[in-house]
């Protein structure tokens, strides 16, 4: 059955736990030492999970260990370099006009 325009897998987000394209998500897998590795062209090998590329949605999933049970780790996730990640793909949601919050499209200037 047709459910979206695309034909996108679906993914869920381990924080909001709603589904979405895996291409709105940011997958990561785990490194060793139970580190978080992003994996924005999702080509790590192992078991990945996905998260909405927003705060909300980290602090969520860190919140109730999501990254550890997503990932089947024996202990407490590292998420610091996932955090980090995160932080620089998610444009804060200023009131300023002059920086367009998704470069998504390519506004001719
Ligand atoms: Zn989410």
């Amino acid at each position: 059955m047709m459910v979206g325009p695309t034909h996108a897998p679906m993914r869920m987000c381990v924080g909001c736990r709603l589904r979405a394209p895996a291409s709105e998500l940011i997958r990561f897998v785990a490194g060793g030492d139970l580190r978080l590795l992003p994996d924005p062209s999702r080509r790590l090998p192992g078991r990945g999970a996905h998260l909405h590329p927003d705060p909300a949605c980290f602090a969520l999933a860190e919140r109730r260990r999501a990254f550890g049970r997503a990932l089947r780790l024996s202990g407490v996730a590292d998420t610091g370099l996932l955090a980090e990640h995160i932080r620089t793909v998610v444009k804060p949601r200023g009131t300023t006009d002059d920086e367009a919050p998704m470069p998504r499209h390519d506004p001719a200037r």
